[in-house]
C-alpha cells in the first residue's frame, strides 16, 4: 500500500495544503430560481455573443438569445422562462461593466428544460460533433473558459494521440468534479467519446487524484470494454490538475517551453465539461446551469449546488447561509481564486467555486509581509523549476523586463505554490501577474 502511494503517477515539486473537501460527500442539490438572471454577452476568452433577443420578448428556458460572433465565440441560452427586462451595461466579476442581457424569470413557471431537439450523435462527423459543442455554448468548466469546440478542433498538421482528462481537482475546497465524476459517469464517458472523435484521439486517460477512490470506481464501472478509455489515480499533490503536470504524470511527456499540447500530439479537457457535453449534445441543449461548490467557514449550508448561469451571487449566497457582511468571497479555489469587491454581479460559466470566509479572520491569515531570507522554500516547490524568491526581488525593483528576458517569467502559470510556503508572506504571485501584465502592455506597445 505504501509502495503504491509512492509510485503513483506525479510530477517534481508541488505543494499538499490541507484539502477542506467535506462538500465531496454530498449529493449535488438545485439551488432555487432567482427573480432575476443577468447574463453578459462575454462569457469565454473569445469574442462576446450578439444578442438575438430583444427587450420585451418572451424567452424559454433553454432558448438561444445570443449568437456566436465568430468562431472563437460561443452562444448563450436563456438559463429560465421570462422576459427580457434589458440589453446593457451591467457590472461583472471582473470589475468591468459588460454589455448583458437581463431576464426576469416568470413567477410559477415550471422551469422545465422544453427547447432542443434529440440528436442521433452515432451519426455525427467530428465535424459536426464540433459544431454542436459550439452550439451548445460550453467553455472549459475548470475556470480557463476557453471556448470547447475550437479546442477540440486542433490544427490538422498536428495528429492528435491521446485525449487527457482531467479530474484531479487539485485546489483545497472545490468538489464540483468529484461530484459529477460520482454522479454523472455515464454522461462523462459519453461526452469523452464525443471529444475523442472530434479531435481524432484514439485514446482516452482520465486522471483523478487518489483522494477520490469513489469517483475512480463510479467511472470504472461505466468504462467501454475496448480499453480505449482508461482511468489513472494520480498522486493528490497541488497543481497536479495543470496542464503539464498531467501530462508528465500519465504520459511522463513534457511539452516543451513555449509550445501547446497539441503539438506533442495531446488536446486535453476538463471531467466537468465533458460530463455537461455528455448531457446536452444528445438532447441538442444548451448550457444553462453549472455545478458549483460553495464552502468556507462563511456559509452554513455548504455544497455543490446546480445554479443557473446569470443567478445574482448576493442570492447564491444568501441560499447557501452566509451573512450578509464580514464576508470576503473568493471565487475559484484559494491557490488560484481571486477576491471580488462586489457580491451585485451574476455567476458566470466559469465559476468553479465560491468560497466564503469571515474577513477579520482572513486579514489575521494573511499576517505582515517581511523581507526575503533567502530560505529557498519557493525554489523547491515551483513546479516549472523557476526562480520565485530572484523573481520577487526583481518585481519589487520593477525590474520587468529583465524577469521576462533572463529569468523565464513566462513560464510561471500564477499556480501560487510560492506564495504559499514563503514564510516572509512575500505576495509573490500578485506581484508576477503584475509584472506579466506590465510586460505584456510593454510588448503590445
Ligand atoms: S506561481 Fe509561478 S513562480 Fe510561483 S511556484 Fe507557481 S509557477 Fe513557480
Ligand atoms: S520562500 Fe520567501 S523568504 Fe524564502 S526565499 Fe522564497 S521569497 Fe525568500
Amino acid at each position: 500500500m505504501i509502495l503504491d502511494f509512492l509510485f503513483k503517477p506525479s510530477f517534481e515539486r508541488g505543494v499538499h495544503p490541507p484539502q477542506f473537501k467535506e462538500t465531496g460527500r454530498t449529493p449535488i442539490r438545485r439551488m432555487p430560481f432567482a427573480s432575476r438572471y443577468t447574463l453578459p454577452l462575454s462569457q469565454s476568452v473569445g469574442r462576446a455573443a450578439k444578442p438575438i433577443v430583444t427587450v420585451g420578448q418572451e424567452v424559454l428556458r433553454g432558448q438561444p438569445i445570443a449568437e456566436t460572433a465568430g468562431y472563437v465565440s460561443v452562444p448563450l441560452h436563456s438559463p429560465v422562462t421570462g422576459i427580457v427586462e434589458d440589453i446593457g451595461l451591467h457590472p461583472t466579476l471582473s470589475g468591468e461593466w459588460q454589455e448583458s442581457i437581463v431576464i426576469r424569470a416568470f413567477e410559477g413557471a415550471s422551469q422545465e428544460v422544453l427547447y432542443g431537439d434529440p440528436v442521433d450523435v452515432d451519426a455525427l462527423t467530428p465535424e459536426q460533433i464540433i459544431n454542436a459543442v459550439q452550439a451548445t455554448g460550453m467553455v472549459g468548466l475548470g475556470g480557463a473558459a476557453f471556448p470547447t469546440h475550437a479546442k477540440l478542433a486542433a490544427p490538422k498538421e498536428w495528429p492528435i494521440e491521446h485525449l487527457l482528462v482531467n479530474g484531479c481537482e487539485c485546489e483545497p475546497f472545490l468538489t464540483a468534479d468529484h461530484r459529477m465524476m460520482v454522479e454523472w459517469p455515464q454522461h462523462l464517458i459519453t461526452g469523452t467519446k464525443f471529444a475523442m472523435k472530434a479531435c481524432g484521439a484514439k485514446r482516452a486517460l482520465i486522471g483523478v487524484e487518489d483522494n477520490k477512490p469513489d469517483a475512480i470506481a463510479a467511472i470504472e464501472k461505466v468504462l467501454p470494454d475496448d480499453g480505449s478509455i482508461t482511468v489513472h489515480a494520480v498522486k493528490t499533490k497541488y497543481p497536479q490538475g495543470a496542464a503539464e503536470m498531467l501530462v508528465k504524470a500519465l504520459l511522463g511527456r513534457e511539452v516543451p517551453a513555449g509550445a501547446r499540447s497539441y503539438q506533442i500530439g495531446v488536446v486535453m479537457q476538463n471531467v466537468g465539461t465533458l460530463a455537461e457535453l455528455g448531457r446536452l449534445i444528445p438532447r441538442g441543449q444548451g448550457f444553462i446551469e453549472r455545478v458549483v461548490t460553495i464552502a468556507g467557514p462563511g456559509v452554513s449550508k455548504p455544497g455543490n449546488y446546480l445554479v443557473p448561469i446569470g443567478t445574482p451571487l448576493r442570492f447564491v449566497l444568501e441560499q447557501a447561509g452566509a451573512p450578509r457582511d464580514a464576508v470576503e468571497v473568493i471565487l475559484g479555489g484559494p491557490m488560484m481564486g481571486a477576491a471580488i469587491a462586489s457580491l451585485d454581479v451574476p455567476v458566470t460559466k466559469a465559476i468553479s467555486g465560491i468560497l466564503v470566509f469571515d474577513r477579520s479572520a482572513m486579514q489575521k491569515e494573511r499576517g505582515k509581509t517581511h523581507p526575503c531570507i533567502k530560505c529557498g522554500e519557493c525554489v523547491n516547490v515551483c513546479p516549472k523549476g523557476l526562480n520565485p524568491s530572484t523573481l520577487g526581488m526583481l518585481a519589487a525593483k520593477r525590474e520587468y523586463d529583465l524577469m521576462a528576458e533572463r529569468y523565464h517569467l513566462d513560464g510561471c502559470f500564477e499556480c501560487g505554490c510560492c506564495s504559499y510556503v514563503c514564510p516572509s508572506n512575500i505576495p509573490l504571485v500578485q506581484q508576477f501577474r503584475v509584472a506579466k501584465e506590465i510586460v505584456r502592455e510593454r510588448q503590445a506597445a
